[in-house]
């Protein structure tokens, strides 16, 4: 490519040689006198493509050539400048390098070799540096398209991955969690149990002949169960819990801080029941049995995958088993304990059926009175093959499945019964006493139960005595509610009493505020009273107290003559122990309440209750002459 070069100069005829050198080389040239002539042609010319070289002389009138120089600089500073001079005076070659910006500076008198060199340089010097701009700009261009493309190429990809990620985190039929998503889940569960040093437990849920559905009924009726599956599951959860498809139709879950291993068997027991609750499906009723395998952590494992896998084992383990609708959990031991709960939990509704339970009463004495007042109604249960079986191995089976509820029906009945029957053969008024479980005290039934066993068995509760026993603990529960249901009671002419005083969290304040008749004091004061003082100081505040709210006071868990004596001089109204009998049978407590038979204080007296014709009068002047 040809550039054009500006020649300046003063002297004609350097000019004109300067013009046929450069002319030679292919060059256009253009010439100058001044410096100031020199900027005008700069000026008129379009310099990108016009003058790339300037080369002027130094010495001129008007303008020199280091201040011509400087001003192009200035104005066109992609031009390549030349300073030519006759007098290379220090001063002056500095100012062309520095005010001029030169890249060459040619003395005069100078070759014409030497001339051609440097216009040549200097046209490559320009080419380069031109192409390097070039260069740069088409790179700062390309920059930019890159941007603009990456950024749009950005947000193509946040997105796939959003999509990619939602179908990896979450199952696109029941839009449950994943099996990834679960992992996570759990992962964070173990990190936060670690630190407050909780259970974990992983459920794994399967369902049993799930391929049938799909097979008989189609792979659309298959998922729709799936779907109304998962979303009762969901509903099931709490919040901060998980449920996830696995895969298939296989789900799990996770539970935080789910309690005790009891508590995990009810819940998987009440996941069983959900799935087992028939499905509607194209307005066919479907019913599909699960079963559940669980782990828990740190029980069985400390990493997702490996309490995954194990709930996945001990699932494997119980299905088909008996058409299963069970749980298993992973670790043989608790396995063998909740096989025992199952099968307890299955024998106890057989046992509410074939009528195996018995009522026990133990009789409360008044010594005072020198009689038996009443009794306290004991649940037992007569089993075909282990004998008679006391409430602590099974009460917490009948308050877990509920079935607390229709035994104790049954036993209050049973008692009502008794008591009529009693009370038409005493000359005295009869007291029965039954323990009421706080769970069963808050249904809102209760009261209606009551008051029908009361009307069918035709009880007159003006002439004979039924108490209800209630642990302190219930008073931990709303005030005002327990308040409103206590006086319910008592409106039906029902007494009341709270068992096992002083075990609780009963404060005596509380005592006051609730329409309460009784105070039983726990065994456990007994027993310690003869051990420390005190135990009696104890127990003298209580009956004091007590007293000062009108209320009586029994004694359970009397062993001895000694705790008999200390009591009574504490002002103990009543007592109940083995001292004077352990619980008897229906047919004893008959004969004793209605006078047929007495009362022998006899100490470890094996149940059945030993009857002996002494009266207990024996026993108030015996202990009288002792004190
Ligand atoms: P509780 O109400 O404190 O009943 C007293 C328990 O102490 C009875 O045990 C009785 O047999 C026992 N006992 C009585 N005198 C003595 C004694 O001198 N020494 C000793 N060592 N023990 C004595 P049981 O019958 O095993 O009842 C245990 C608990 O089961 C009862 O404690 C009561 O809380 C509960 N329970 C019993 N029957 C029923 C029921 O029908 N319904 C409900 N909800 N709970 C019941
Ligand atoms: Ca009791
Ligand atoms: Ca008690």
């Amino acid at each position: 490519m040809s550039h054009t070069v500006l020649l300046v100069d003063d002297e004609p005829s350097l000019l004109a040689t300067l013009q046929i050198i450069i002319q030679s080389q292919g060059f256009q040239v253009l010439t100058a006198a001044s410096g100031e002539a020199a900027l005008e042609i700069l000026q008129a010319s379009h310099i990108d493509d016009g003058i790339p070289i300037i080369i002027s002389d130094q010495r001129m009138p008007g303008m020199n050539g280091v201040q011509l120089l400087e001003q192009i600089r200035q104005q066109w500073p992609q031009t390549i400048r030349i300073l030519l001079t006759g007098d290379p005076d220090p001063q002056v070659v500095m100012d062309a390098i520095n005010r001029g910006g030169i890249f060459k500076l040619l003395t005069k008198p100078c070759e014409s070799a030497e001339v051609m060199r440097a216009v040549r340089d200097a046209a490559q010097h320009f080419q380069a540096v031109r192409e390097h701009h070039l260069l740069t700009e088409e790179l700062q261009q390309a920059n930019q398209e890159l941007k603009v493309l990456s950024s749009t190429l950005e947000e193509r990809v946040e997105s796939k991955t959003q999509e990619l990620m939602e179908a990896l985190y979450y199952d696109s039929l029941t839009g449950l969690p994943s099996r990834l998503l679960m992992t996570d889940r759990l992962e964070l569960a173990i990190k936060a149990a670690r630190r407050a040093n909780e259970m974990v437990t992983v459920l794994f849920l399967g369902l049993e002949q799930f391929s049938l559905v799909n097979e008989s009924m189609g792979h659309e009726a298959g998922n729709g169960l799936l779907r109304l599956l998962a979303e009762r599951l969901q509903m099931y959860v709490w919040d901060g819990d998980s449920v996830a498809r696995m895969y298939g139709d296989k789900f799990c879950l996770v539970i935080n801080n789910s309690g005790t291993t009891e508590k995990v068997g009810e819940l998987a027991d009440k996941i069983l029941n959900v799935v087992a609750e028939p499905f509607f499906i194209n307005g066919q009723a479907i019913s599909i049995n699960g079963h559940i395998g669980i782990s828990l952590f740190p029980n069985d494992g400390e990493t997702p995958p490996e309490l995954f896998s194990h709930a996945e084992a001990a699932m494997r383990e119980v299905r088909g088993e008996h058409g299963s609708n069970n749980y298993r959990f992973y670790s043989e031991e608790l396995n063998k304990l909740s096989t025992s709960r199952i099968s307890l939990q299955a024998e106890m509704r057989r046992a509410l059926q074939n009528e195996e339970f018995r009522v026990f009463y133990q009789p409360r004495v008044n010594v005072r009175l020198g009689r038996v007042v009443g009794a306290e109604a004991l649940i037992r249960w007569q089993h075909p093959e282990r004998g008679l079986v006391g409430p602590d191995e099974f009460l917490f089976i009948l308050e877990e499945t509920g079935l607390i509820e229709p035994v104790t029906e049954w036993l209050l009945r049973r008692v009502c019964e008794k008591l009529v029957s009693i009370q038409e053969k005493s000359e005295h008024p009869v007291h029965m006493a039954v323990n009421i479980s706080p769970r069963q005290l808050k249904r809102d039934s209760f009261i209606d139960i009551v008051k029908g066993v009361v009307r069918d068995t035709g009880l007159d509760l003006s002439k004979s005595f039924l108490e209800f026993e209630i642990t302190e603990n219930i008073l931990l529960h709303d005030m005002r509610q327990v308040q409103q249901l206590l006086s319910g009671i008592k409106d039906m002419g029902i007494s009341l009493a709270i068992d096992d005083f002083g075990t609780g969290y009963c404060s005596l304040s509380y005592l006051t505020q609730l329409p309460i008749d009784y105070l039983k004091i726990d065994r456990s004061f007994v027993l310690k009273l003869t051990e420390t003082q005190g135990a009696k100081a104890v127990v003298h505040a209580i009956i004091s107290m007590a007293h000062s709210l009108f209320l009586h006071v029994i004694a359970e868990g009397v062993e001895t003559h000694e705790q008999l004596e200390i009591l009574q001089r504490l002002g103990c109204d009543e007592f109940q122990g083995w001292y004077f009998s352990k619980p008897i049978c229906e047919k004893d407590m008959l004969a004793l309440l209605s006078g047929k038979t007495h009362l022998v204080h006899y100490l470890a007296q094996v149940e059945p209750f030993r009857i002996d014709p002494v009266d207990l009068k024996d026993l108030d002047n015996a202990s009288a002459t002792r004190a």
